[in-house]
């Protein structure tokens, strides 16, 4: 085996990967098939972070958020939640609808998220909802969707996409008979060999989910290329969201087993299975879950930065480790003709390895069905749909909503073909004007940031001039990509919804085991990492690059005719945002052409930390309800990029002439608002890499003169801050 010495990149990657999306995920539901480490970033991304929408444009995920789900309480809990929400400190929580009411007294100077949101907050607390005809880019899509003509190859499957998932007759008259030939397969499994024996057919398991899975990853130590790789079903694909909620499952995991169990007993019955044998079924599949859930890592601890082996190993090493499970027959068998995988997870791999033995044949076999079954039932008739939809919502109901197909289907498409979607889109709606207009933007930032990084008085020179190498080299993906991916192999015409999902599963395997072996084609690569039509942008620091998508740019209403303000306070911040990242505390261990590489003196990398120290020192004293308070070591990277985002901007607007310092924060708080809950944000704190929208507004703006300047702020207001007690990094 070959070790390389990667940990902190890997931890650092994951963290990346799952995490450092700057905004909210497009799809309103979790996608019920198996999904990449990046796609579950968005679905983590979804109900843990909202970071550049405008409030006056939210999406759906941002109306899931809105924590509605506490009609059982008692008078005396509601009683003792409002008075732990209002224990903030030096704010009240004021995303936190427990702490709104009537009559709250609003200053700009003492808590400004709070007078610039209030009336929003008060609009949302009086039921004001999210309306989905409202978003721009939804609108547009359903338009192509929905017409009778194709113009083209990528036109036609997503329509085709569309008809077959709206054909609800078809769907219904087809019940769950399309998932019976799988079930009926397996269950005639007698023994571990004949279980092998399936698995290594992609003709009868090609889909199945896999103990492992293939994907493409990019290769650490040369950042061009792609390297095969094995993926544990960790993060996103295990039923629950982490892996150690298996050890001591709440109240609300215990909602969630509940109600997952139902459907697939649902399932299982229709297809004539006794209820007893169906529940057992799904009690087999968890139990695989959680014996193997211990071998992976909690998000949690990645989080708190605790660092992931990985490593690159021959296939027959694997194998072994994998005794009788046949990992290497799979992967021949779908395609790859690699000899070694880099990996992250050994223990889970040997873990599989034991446990797959003729003894636990019939867990095996039913661990097997019931993934299959969770990953296609929803795509079967309308009342199996409802039912897994709303398993999702088990521990909070009243927050389900069903979407209308048009924004389900959007939802899920972003996730599974996004890029074809995106080929569709920008076919019919020419986007070049606005993404020179981003482009041209984004080096009028450049320059300001060249200049507060010559201005450094810290920095030595040596490392100035590798800051400023890596600043000229950094690389903007502006809405679309030059090169799309080739969907000419697929085609879904006259194939039902279920025969869709499973053919695209397919091509999407093909796809990474193909792309697997080649050269990385750089904006494939930045749009793949984030998709362009969801309301995100995304630091791809192994590019030296970011992303910035439609998705932001329609919701944020941008137009050629937006004030210099409103433009700097939506999307100004979010690209100075995404810039910085490439110089937190993970970017600036990465060098200008993406390689893990410290380019720092000792001696100004020890002033580096003691700068970040200082920041999370500041947010670690923020109490957000009566008794917890932020934890600033998990926040620090979005934070550093917050803070320093906006400094860029204040140095930009002081080249503008009449530049309205009052409209510029309002229009930067406003994009912060958002509608949350005591509960919501309580089970946040410690998962989510983002500061509190509260506070990504309040400690950010105290950081500046201007601020204090406009409002007329002085010691003894809530927002002040003595200048040295403020935090800078850059
Ligand atoms: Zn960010």
């Amino acid at each position: 085996m070959k070790k390389r010495k990667t940990q902190a990149i890997t931890a650092m990657i994951l963290i990346t990967v799952l995490l450092t999306g700057c905004g909210q995920g497009a799809a309103s539901r979790p996608p019920a098939q198996t999904q990449t480490p990046e796609q579950a970033a968005e679905g983590q991304e979804e109900t843990a972070a909202e970071d550049t929408a405008p409030a006056s444009q939210e999406t759906e995920a941002q109306e899931a958020d809105a924590g509605e789900g506490d009609t059982a309480m008692t008078a005396a809990e509601e009683a003792e939640i409002a008075k732990k929400a209002a224990g903030g400190h030096p704010w009240i929580n004021s995303q936190a609808k427990e702490n709104i009411y009537e009559g709250m007294p609003l200053s700009p100077k003492d808590d400004f998220h709070l007078y610039v949101n209030y009336d929003y907050m008060m609009r949302r607390k009086k039921g004001e909802k999210y309306d989905a005809s409202k978003n721009v880019l939804l609108q547009e899509v359903k338009e192509i969707l929905e017409d009778s003509v194709a113009n083209n190859h990528v036109e036609e499957i997503v329509q085709d996409y569309y008809k077959a998932y709206t054909d609800w007759d078809a769907r219904n008259a087809a019940g769950l008979e399309p998932l019976r030939p799988v079930v009926e397969d397996i269950r005639g499994i007698s023994s571990l060999d004949e279980l092998s024996a399936f698995l290594k057919d992609p003709d009868r398991s090609g889909s199945v989910p896999q103990m492992l899975r293939f994907m493409k990853y990019y290769d650490e130590e040369d950042p061009t290329r792609y390297v095969p790789s094995l993926y544990f079903r960790g993060f996103g694909e295990l039923s629950l969201m982490d892996p150690h909620q298996y050890e001591n499952p709440d109240e609300d995991v215990r909602l969630q087993i509940e109600a997952q169990k139902k459907v697939i007993i649902h399932d299982l019955t229709a297809l004539g299975w006794s209820e007893e044998d169906a529940g057992k079924a799904y009690d087999d599949f968890y139990a695989v879950e959680a014996a193997l859930a211990p071998t992976l890592d909690s998000l949690m601890d990645v989080m708190q930065g605790k660092e992931i082996p990985s490593a690159t190993s021959d296939i027959s090493e694997i194998q072994e480790w994998m005794q009788a499970y046949p990992i290497s027959d799979i992967l021949s068998s779908r395609g790859s003709t690699a000899t070694a995988y880099f990996h992250q997870n050994e223990a889970y791999m040997k873990a599989v390895g034991d446990f797959y033995k003729e003894e636990n044949l019939e867990l095996l076999k039913n661990y097997h069905m019931v993934s299959f079954l969770k990953n296609y039932d929803r795509y079967c008739d309308e009342e199996t749909f409802l039912l897994a939809d709303q398993a999702f919502y088990a521990a909070e109901p009243d927050r389900y909503e069903r979407d209308e197909d048009y924004a389900a289907v959007f939802g899920q498409m972003v996730l599974d073909m996004g890029d074809a979607l995106t080929q569709a889109y920008i076919g019919r709606h020419d986007m070049s004007k606005e993404r020179q207009e981003m482009l041209d933007f984004f080096e009028e930032i450049r320059a300001v940031y060249r200049g507060m990084l010559e201005k450094e008085d810290w920095l030595s020179d040596a490392t100035r001039e590798k800051a400023i190498e890596k600043l000229n080299g950094m690389k903007l993906y502006a809405l679309y990509p030059d090169h799309f991916k080739d969907f000419s192999g697929l085609d879904f015409a006259g194939k039902s919804m279920v025969e869709i999902r499973m053919a695209l599963d397919r091509f999407n395997e093909q796809m990474e085991i193909k792309q697997s072996t080649e050269e990385i084609v750089p904006d494939i690569y930045a749009f793949e990492q984030m998709p362009t039509l969801a309301d995100n942008a995304k630091s791809l620091p192994m590019i030296n690059a970011f992303m910035f998508s439609i998705g932001i740019t329609k919701s944020s209403g941008y137009s050629s005719d937006m004030s210099m303000e409103e433009m700097y306070g939506i999307i100004g911040y979010v690209l100075a945002h995404e810039m910085s990242h490439c110089f937190d505390e993970n970017g600036s261990k990465i060098d200008k052409d993406g390689k893990m590489n410290d380019w720092w003196t000792a001696e100004d990398k020890e002033e580096f930390e003691a700068r970040l120290q200082k920041l999370i020192d500041y947010y670690d004293n923020i109490t957000v309800f009566e008794g917890v308070n932020v934890q600033g070591k998990v926040i620090s990277a979005e934070a550093t990029a917050d803070i320093t985002g906006v400094q860029a901007i204040m140095e930009l607007a002081k080249t503008k002439e009449g530049f309205d310092y009052d409209k510029f924060f309002r229009t930067y708080a406003e994009a912060h608002a958002f509608y949350s809950s005591y509960k919501r944000d309580l089970s946040i704190l410690g998962d989510d890499s983002h500061p509190l929208d509260y506070l990504r507004t309040n400690v950010v703006v105290q950081q500046f003169d201007e601020f204090m300047e406009t409002y007329d702020v002085k010691e003894g207001d809530g927002m002040y801050l003595a200048p040295e007690d403020r935090i800078t990094i850059w």
